[in-house]
């Protein structure tokens, strides 16, 4: 690896992907004093911008898209970094550590970061169908918000976090919602029964029809148009607009040739190093979390940040394990859900939720979640001050599990 003269920092780093992550990536390297080359290559045409906006405030019509932009111009400019936009990485040689790009650039560099997130994934026989949408990025928001007109049928597929926000965010809009997907409840895997529960109760409460315990069988279809959503129980539910939330597939398959190890993300030790001068940051990173012992990919924005500040740190020489406490959140109708730890229990635990603070009647209150007497998670529900207080309790148990692996 080249260094900086004086320094045991690399001389060029390249950042793949020019999203929350990558930038914020860039930042903490200036700030910690970094002076070397920086390009940063991104296959979207924009300047970065933040998503979590595009399934509320943008999707709502709440905000311009201008709006998620993540810096203004003169504050892009003055990181002195090169933002190659638009084009797209297709294969790395992660020992010669250079980047083969869409439009023919080959880019090399002393250190790499891969900052590529996740790709919505899509439902058989979806391409090219009109009407049906996924929502990962800006441009499939403003695709998505034009057909959302009130009074139009929209099927959601998918009871996840996004899922859950898209359905709340179109009924609130007067569209006419029906949100199906396999599991009980909205969010049931991220929150658990008791809080999936209450949240079913919210949106069917605000008119969310729910058509939950079932798969997709078929999309249907007339003239290349999307006609409703056939399910695995026979059922048929008529649609003008289908959006489709089942998830996002880490953004490998230009790695594929790379020589670094992918399973579900790119694996990384816990310092967030794939290979000898690679790192992967933010949702693309499948890293080892020493606190929980396991190997873990975060897809939230809190992780983008903070993991990327671990990776410009690591990149310049520190040598500590990223281990964070997950935090997610997610507005649905009034409510604003926020989720230090995680809530699923290990197989074969016991995992019981308790609520600590206010209550489930008033729709203010933070639940404890406890797998084998150990807390895991904290779940706030329109209470953020007592919910960040009770993160210290998931803190000193993460603390307490430390398994140091490399
Ligand atoms: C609609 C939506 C709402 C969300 N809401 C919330 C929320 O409320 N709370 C929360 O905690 N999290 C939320 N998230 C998740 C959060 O936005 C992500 O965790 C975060 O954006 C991850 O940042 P990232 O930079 O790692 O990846 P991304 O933001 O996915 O950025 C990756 C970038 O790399 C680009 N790229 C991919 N492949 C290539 C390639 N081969 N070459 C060049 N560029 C490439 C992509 O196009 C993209 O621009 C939401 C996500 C979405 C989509």
């Amino acid at each position: 690896m080249t260094m900086d003269r004086g320094t045991a920092a690399p001389a060029r780093i390249l950042v793949v992907g020019a999203s929350a992550s990558g930038l914020t990536t860039v930042e903490a390297l200036r700030r910690k004093g970094y002076t070397g080359k920086i390009q940063v290559l991104g296959d979207e045409p924009h300047a970065p911008y933040d998503r979590p906006p595009l399934s509320k405030q943008v999707l709502s019509g709440a905000w311009e898209p201008e709006r998620t932009a993540l810096r203004a111009p003169g504050v892009l400019a003055d990181l002195d970094a090169e933002f190659l936009l638009g084009d797209e990485a297709v294969a790395l040689d992660a020992r010669a550590r250079t980047v083969q790009t869409a439009s023919g650039r080959e880019l090399s560099a002393d250190a790499i970061v891969i900052a590529t997130g996740a790709r919505a994934r899509a439902l058989p026989g979806q391409e090219g169908l009109r009407g049906v949408h996924v929502l990962r990025g800006l441009d499939d928001a403003l695709a998505l918000k034009r057909e959302l007109l009130p009074g139009a049928r929209l099927v959601v597929v998918g009871e996840g976090v996004l899922g859950s926000e898209i359905a709340a965010t179109a009924r609130a809009l007067g569209l006419v919602v029906t949100l199906t997907g396999p599991l009980a409840a909205p969010m049931a895997l991220q929150v658990g029964p008791m809080v999936s529960g209450l949240l079913a109760e919210l949106h069917i409460e605000r008119g969310v029809r729910l058509r939950l315990g079932a798969g997709v069988a078929a999309l249907t279809r007339r003239g290349g148009r999307v006609t409703g959503v056939e399910l695995t129980t026979g059922v048929h539910l008529p649609a003008d607009v289908v959006v489709v939330a089942v998830g996002a597939a880490p953004a490998t398959g230009w790695l594929a040739d790379s020589g670094l190890a992918l399973e579900n993300g790119v694996v990384c030790d816990s310092r967030c190093r794939a290979a000898e001068g690679v790192f992967a940051v933010g949702d693309v990173a499948r890293f080892h979390h020493e606190g929980l012992g396991r190997a873990v990919r975060l897809e939230n924005r809190t992780n983008a940040t903070e993991q990327a500040v671990a990776v410009a740190g690591a990149i310049l020489g520190e040598d500590r394990p990223y281990a964070p406490v997950p935090y997610f959140w997610t507005d649905q109708f009034d409510a604003r859900l926020q989720l230090h730890g995680v809530v699923t229990a290990a197989p074969g635990a016991a995992e019981t939720v308790e609520v600590v603070e206010g209550d489930v009647a008033s729709r203010r209150f933070v639940a404890r979640y406890t797998s084998d007497g150990v807390v895991t998670g904290v779940l706030g529900w329109n209470m953020p001050k007592q919910t960040r207080a009770r993160r210290q309790e998931v803190v000193a148990a993460q603390a307490a599990l430390v398994v140091p692996a490399r």
